[in-house]
């Protein structure tokens, strides 16, 4: 059988992701290797398949026990054999397992390090006698110091390749910074290893900020909206997680809190009731949550600001691993950052403080971020990413922008008065001539004293944040905070550098509205119950038996037959045989009180399947981002009937770099030639320069370029190199 063949066969997909098959191929070939993809990525299968078509054993070291049992049933419902050991089980358990080793009756056997390598330390022996053919070692990055999830007991895998030298072993991770991955090469002794590192994006999550107001009437918003949706909600304190669940609770939502201070009978519980849809929301402390691979989580919500984007990003990931569109929300307010950073001074540590504060810093300004988030996540894991990824809320929002130069001169000429040595409050008092008493009497002599007075302290504040965020000025971080110039700041003072405000933060509009996908929504909730049924008979997760994003594609195209629904992808030949008729009844049933029909025909032939999702997924951010593209369709007529950029700019009310924006995307689909925009001689020599500096970033382009060239043609370029990829 080749690995295209058993992918259909025991897995129901008809394509490999990321570097799947490279992988898989090597493993074959009893090469080590390296895998690190985003969660969801789809690891397990990496070496699941091996598993399958390796005639022998493959062991696999798994940190977690609740991992282990939902991995080993979810090969089970697919007709694989695999096992876990685990000191929970009888003797008499373990005696049955030990049989069917030693028959060949097992593919794969799951391991916590420490049972491989404990105390007394019998296992190898015997697994020795065993054809062992595959070793597989997730989580790998907890063997390294470095990472943020260290497990002492995984320093004895290092021990693996001596035990095991000629099988190959394959180590995957979803994080792991350049350190970490040296460190997992180096303690595991791997031999030549290949490394595979796919892109870290989760497209199919949308990440949004809203400022933290009333959070409780937020959150409640948020939820009705999503009521059949299963999320995670998280909090910064044990408390406040279980007064929220249970105020939750009060509203009639299904909810649960989950803490580490919990017993361990009630968070088993809670954990388990999540697990298998019996309740919907769990209000957790980022105690919860790893080694959760349940695939179906729609929403992350944090209720307070994460200490860093190492966590923030982790924690956000646990949503949508099916692939299905997710959503990551962020309730922010200025006073968490200040709470924790009061948390993040260690006494006696002045290093280890100043990284945990920086590592805040970046947090809150991914919060106040005015680009794209995603772009920022990304650049942030060091990885490149175009400056507008179309599903996010900045991105999915229109920003009106106005000319504020002449109030950022007016900032910057208080604080250069003030001699740069006071803080924020006291710069904004000084400006709108505050007769508080605080100001000194020597400042009020000052002309600059009292030349803001005409705009309200709230705008003042948000626009020195502006300024800051945008490096026109700093806020010093040692023990007294206060406002001093940076090196861009003479430029606006001249009058050099122009300086655009956000007109007002556009709070209540930033949500994007939801349009139901083309499936029939009451048909989906009817299949989720009868999964639920069945996974209830079987005892183990709904999710196990089949993902909601194999239940969306039934409620899509409407499967009548065996034959139809083996289009669906996640019907592997054992799936389809088991659960397939119980699964297709309701879909019959109700496509025949309603008049339906099969609309498997719009469906592409399994093997290009992989558009196909792209498209449904795609028709649901079309109608996210309809907004955005009525606009851009706005200016791109405009620019049809002759108009100039200034000119539309101007008649639209929006800033010029605004207008380019739009523009570049009709260079990226092709509609605009890029010699309308950029003279032919010019585009070599920018690109060029994106090639050597990265397109990730515009104003070190500029700087290279020089005056001759302009922000919109070098953005025009980027968006023409997009297009030819
Ligand atoms: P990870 O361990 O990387 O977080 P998983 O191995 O749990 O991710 O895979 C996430 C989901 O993607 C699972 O539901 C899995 O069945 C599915 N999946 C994996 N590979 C493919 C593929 N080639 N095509 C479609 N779905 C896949
Ligand atoms: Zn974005």
């Amino acid at each position: 059988m080749t690995p295209q063949d058993a992918l259909q066969k025991y897995f129901g997909y008809s394509n490999f992701r990321h570097h799947q098959e490279a992988i898989i191929h090597h493993v074959l070939n009893k090469q080590d290797v390296m895998a690190l993809m985003p969660t969801g990525g789809g690891k397990s299968l990496c070496y699941q398949l091996p598993a399958v078509l390796l005639n022998g054993l493959t062991i696999v070291i798994s940190p977690l026990i609740a991992l282990m049992k939902d991995q080993v049933d979810s090969l089970n419902v697919s007709g694989i054999p695999a096992a876990f050991l685990n000191s929970a089980q009888t003797p008499d358990e373990q005696r049955r397992l030990v049989e069917k080793l030693k028959h060949n009756h097992i593919k794969l056997l799951y391991l916590a390090p420490e049972r491989l390598f404990g105390a007394e330390n019998r296992l190898v022996p015997f697994l020795k006698t065993l054809n062992v053919v595959q070793i597989a070692i997730d989580e790998a990055h907890c063997i390294s110091q470095w990472g943020h999830d260290f497990r002492p007991e995984y320093l004895m895998l290092a021990q693996l390749k001596k035990e095991f030298p000629n099988v190959p072993v394959i180590a995957l991770t979803a994080t792991a910074d350049k350190l970490t991955q040296k460190d997992i090469l180096e303690k595991l002794n791997l031999n030549r290893p290949a490394v595979f590192v796919s892109s870290f994006n989760r497209a199919n999550i949308m990440y949004r900020v809203i400022p933290k107001k009333n959070s409780f009437k937020q959150l409640i918003a948020f939820l009705n909206e999503r009521p059949d949706e299963s999320g995670i909600i998280y909090c910064l304190s044990r408390k406040s997680t279980e007064d929220l669940a249970a105020d939750l609770k009060d509203e009639g939502f299904e909810a649960e809190a989950y803490h580490a201070g919990l017993n361990n009978e009630v968070k088993a519980r809670n954990q388990e009731a999540f697990l298998r849809d019996d309740v919907k929301i769990i209000v957790a402390t980022i105690a919860f949550g790893m080694g959760i691979n349940k695939s179906n989580v729609r929403y992350v919500v944090h209720m307070d600001l994460p200490k860093n984007i190492e966590g923030y990003y982790q924690e956000t990931g646990r949503a949508g691993r099916d692939g299905l569109a997710s959503e990551a929300l962020l309730l922010y307010s200025p006073g968490d950052a200040g709470k924790l950073q009061h948390f993040a001074r260690i006494e006696g540590n002045e290093e280890q403080s100043r990284i945990m504060l920086n590592k805040l810093n970046d947090m809150v300004k991914y919060c106040q971020l005015q680009a794209c988030r995603r772009q920022y996540l990304m650049n942030y894991f060091d990885e490149a990413f175009p400056p507008n990824c179309g599903s996010c809320d900045v991105c999915l929002t229109e920003f009106k922008r106005f000319d504020g130069t002449l109030i950022a001169q007016k900032a910057l000429s208080a604080v250069s008065r003030l001699n740069e040595r006071f803080g924020v409050n006291y710069v904004i008092d000084f400006l709108r001539g505050s007769k508080n008493e605080k100001i000194r009497e020597e400042h009020k002599q000052l002309k600059t004293y009292g030349i803001g007075a005409d705009i309200s302290k709230t705008d003042w504040q948000r626009y020195l944040r502006e300024l800051i965020t945008m490096e026109y000025l700093l806020v010093t971080d040692d023990g007294y905070p206060v406002v001093k110039l940076t090196n861009k700041s003479a430029a606006v003072l001249k009058g050099i550098q122009k300086v655009e405000f956000i007109e007002s933060e556009v709070t209540e509009d930033t949500h994007v509205n939801e349009l139901a996908p083309p499936h029939e929504a009451e048909l989906l909730s009817r299949l989720k119950n009868v999964r639920k049924d069945i996974a209830e008979g079987e005892n183990v997760p709904a999710y196990v038996i089949v993902s909601d994003a194999t239940l969306l594609e039934m409620a899509t195209f409407l499967p009548q037959s065996l034959d139809e629904l083996r289009l669906i992808s996640g019907f592997g030949d054992i799936k389809l045989a088991r659960y397939g008729r119980e699964l297709l009844q309701p879909v019959k049933d109700y496509c025949k009180n309603k008049g339906l029909e099969s609309k498997i025909a719009y469906k592409s032939p399994k093997r290009e399947r992989k558009t196909k999702t792209d498209k449904v997924e795609r028709a649901a951010r079309t109608a996210k981002t309809r907004k955005t593209n009525d606009t851009r369709t706005e200016t791109f007529t405009m620019y049809r009937h002759g108009k100039s950029v200034t000119e539309i700019a101007a008649e639209r009310g929006l800033s010029p770099m605004t207008i380019e924006g739009h523009l570049s995307h009709f260079i990226e689909s092709g509609e605009i030639d890029i010699l309308e925009i950029v003279p032919q001689e010019k585009i070599p020599v920018i690109k060029d320069a994106v090639e050597s500096y990265g397109r990730e970033m515009l104003s070190p382009l500029k700087q290279v370029l020089g005056d001759d060239y302009s922000y919109g043609e070098i953005k025009a370029v980027i968006s023409w190199m997009n297009k030819n990829g």
